[in-house]
């Protein structure tokens, strides 16, 4: 009886760390960029005081992959290059996540040439796909809370459970100003 009666305690307390650990998970991402073209400019202005990616905790880029959970690839990757994206990418540490920013980086873009490779999720698995060329920092940051939404709901899971990445796709952002004429 005491033994039953000591189970949903249990149960509650494994709840509630899993809730505690999950939520410090998805408020301290640590983004490694690749940024390679265009789209590099406009992942740096998310992380400027005008977007102020520190609201949600994923402000500190880190530029060696050992400290990461978080590659966004921005920009066309080149065939050449392919071998050093898998690499970082394989030396980041689990659990962790891919965020294809742009055309290019998702599917070659306007670059339709044996050089450049036609979307990186042939090559590594990719959770968010985040449109536009280039996307604006609005649409990058609704593409990092679509993984901490994911993280607070599932918890962290490795990318051999997760399989071939989650393939959210963003939905591109408006600028209310322009489309009203304003
Ligand atoms: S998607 Fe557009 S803005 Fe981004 S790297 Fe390609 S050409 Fe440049």
């Amino acid at each position: 009886m005491g033994l039953e009666a000591a189970l949903p305690v249990d149960s509650f307390l494994t709840t509630q760390i899993n809730k505690v650990i999950n939520w410090s998970r998805r408020s301290a991402l640590w983004p490694m960029p690749f940024a390679t073209a265009c789209c590099g400019f406009e992942l740096m202005a998310t992380a400027t005081s005008r977007y102020d990616l520190a609201r949600f905790g994923a402000e500190v880029f880190r530029f060696s992959p050992r400290q990461a959970d978080l590659l966004i690839v921005a920009g066309r990757i080149s065939i050449k290059m392919l071998p050093v994206l898998q690499r970082i990418y394989l030396q980041m540490t689990e659990p962790k996540w891919v965020i294809s920013m742009g055309a290019c980086a998702s599917t070659g873009g306007v670059f339709d040439t044996y050089a450049v490779v036609q979307g990186i999720d042939q090559f590594m698995p990719v959770d968010v796909y985040v449109p536009g060329c280039p996307p604006r920092p609005e649409t990058l940051i609704e593409g990092i809370m679509s993984i901490q939404r994911i993280i607070d709901r599932e918890g962290i899971k490795d990318t051999s459970e997760r399989g071939k990445g989650m393939g959210l796709v963003v939905q591109p952002t408006v600028q209310l100003g322009i489309a009203n004429g304003e």
